[in-house]
């Protein structure tokens, strides 16, 4: 069996590795020509566990290839795959200009039945488009060619995304024919096997699945964010009140760790999305509005603790910053919290001293030379008046906090994470505050 998938992004890369690690013989494409030269001479584009070892051996055994021409593929693959990027536009809405330019570029090259798959989030309505795009340019031929569309949204993590694709909790498949049923069920044979269950249902639900997904997760952040943040008002520890609540296993303890707010690439695009689907068809989702507003400000609570720290005054101040990723295991900085954090201390006239295990390359296209890239994480501390630390990597979960006193100007820790125990930190003589714990400075 042969497919092809359109977008060679974090989705379009996983997919491709993955469908061929299980015997499928796999062509990924993209526009970006240096994205595939460097795919082709063995340089991967993103930082994702075990995704380099999986292309190479799989391009070794000639089940997985790279091309910027979709016409190329198409005509050996039954199926084709559409993973391009869904950026917001500028109300909020998914915008689909990639999704159609491929759907179009389907309908321009096929010369016998395909079935389209859209693994992009995309808003409900879009196989609509995408079928009515497909066919307009089959018109344009003046052909007659039968074809298939069919919704299978994508769950991966980034930073687990390999092992979510193998062992995925579920895949979720929308189609309208059997054909496609058929087929989808065949190529998905060999991750449901072992009892990985495959949903079927109709397009327009498989669309809305997944981004209510996205839209619960995120809910669940706001909510402990705000829970932590009125903890800290009334003197609540809400790493207690965490373990409290989550040992009810109608509540459970996943997604209820606070923070500094979601980022990323999917929530925050994917909420907008949905309120904008919504009123779009007058309705208003007052709760997922709420979620967006309270992330929007939890996005500025370390920030805040840090400069009334420093008496609002942050002129001359250095800061130590230990992660810029969005979160651990990725070099992702899409909405990462970070951005708009160290965006506020260099406004505030500070200086930042940043470290990130895997993301500094991709810090530079948003910060230049205007903070400081650290080659190691205690090399960020030497002379910085604080620490703040805006990813859970790790490495960053037991340090040596006796080395770490020697190189800062003060003790003193700012955690976005709550990776650190407050008594701990307080015994060994630092002033520490995280989020949604009361603590004296
Ligand atoms: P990405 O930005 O990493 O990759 C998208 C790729 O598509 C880019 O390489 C781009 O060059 C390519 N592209 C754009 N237009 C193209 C075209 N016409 N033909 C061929 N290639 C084209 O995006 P991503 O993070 O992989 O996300 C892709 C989709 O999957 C989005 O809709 C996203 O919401 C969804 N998704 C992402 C994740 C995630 O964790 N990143 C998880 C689930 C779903």
């Amino acid at each position: 069996m042969k497919i092809t998938i359109v977008g060679s992004g974090y989705v379009g890369l996983v997919t491709g590795a993955c469908f061929s690690e299980v015997g499928i013989d796999v062509v990924c494409v993209d526009v970006d020509k240096k994205k595939i030269d460097n795919l082709n001479n063995g340089i991967i584009p993103i930082y994702e566990p075990g995704l380099e070892k999986m292309i190479t051996r799989n391009m070794e055994k000639n089940r997985l290839s790279f091309s910027t021409s979709l016409a190329d593929s198409i005509s050996d693959s039954e199926v084709v795959f559409i993973s391009v990027g869904t950026p917001p536009d500028e109300d909020g809405s998914a915008d689909l200009k990639h999704v159609l330019a491929v759907a179009r570029e389907c309908g321009r090259t096929m010369d016998d039945y395909k079935l389209i798959v859209t693994k992009s989030t995309v808003p409900v309505g879009t196989s609509i488009k995408v079928k009515n795009a497909v066919q307009e340019e089959l018109n344009k031929r003046k052909l007659d060619i039968p074809f298939d569309v069919a919704s299978n949204p994508e769950f991966l993590k980034e930073g687990a995304a390999i092992d979510d694709f193998m062992k995925p909790d579920r895949i979720v498949v929308g189609t309208e024919s059997e054909r496609a049923e058929k087929l989808l069920n065949k190529l998905y044979k060999p991750f449901t096997l072992n009892g990985h269950p495959i949903i079927f249902m109709d397009i327009v639900s498989a669309e809305m699945t997944k981004y209510a997904a996205n839209a619960m997760l995120a809910t669940k952040i706001s909510f402990i964010n705000d829970i932590a943040n009125l903890c800290e008002v009334v003197g609540a520890d809400i790493n207690n009140v965490r373990k409290g609540i989550g040992s009810d296993s109608r509540i459970g303890t996943k997604f209820i760790y606070p923070g500094i707010g979601y980022g990323g690439s999917c929530f925050p695009k994917d909420v907008q999305a949905l309120i904008r689907t919504a009123s779009e068809n007058k309705y208003e989702l007052q709760v997922l509005k709420a979620v967006e507003a309270v992330n929007t400000s939890q996005k500025l609570v370390l920030f805040n603790k840090i400069n009334s720290h420093f008496k609002g005054d942050l002129r001359g101040k250095t800061i130590a910053v230990w992660g810029l990723s969005f979160k651990p295991q990725t070099d992702d900085m899409r909405e990462a919290p970070s951005l708009q954090i160290i965006k506020e201390l260099l406004a505030a006239g500070a200086t930042v001293n940043a470290y990130d295990p895997v993301a500094a390359e991709e810090a530079k296209h948003h910060f230049g030379d205007t903070i400081n890239y650290c080659e190691e994480q205690y090399e960020a501390l030497i002379g910085a008046d604080c620490l703040a630390v805006l990813t859970e990597w790790s490495e960053f979960k037991i340090p040596n906090f006796k080395i770490m006193k020697h190189l800062l100007n003060e003790a003193v820790v700012f955690d976005g994470r709550n990776i650190y125990d407050k008594e701990e930190m307080h015994n060994l003589g630092y002033q520490y505050s995280c989020i949604g714990v009361k603590t004296v400075q």
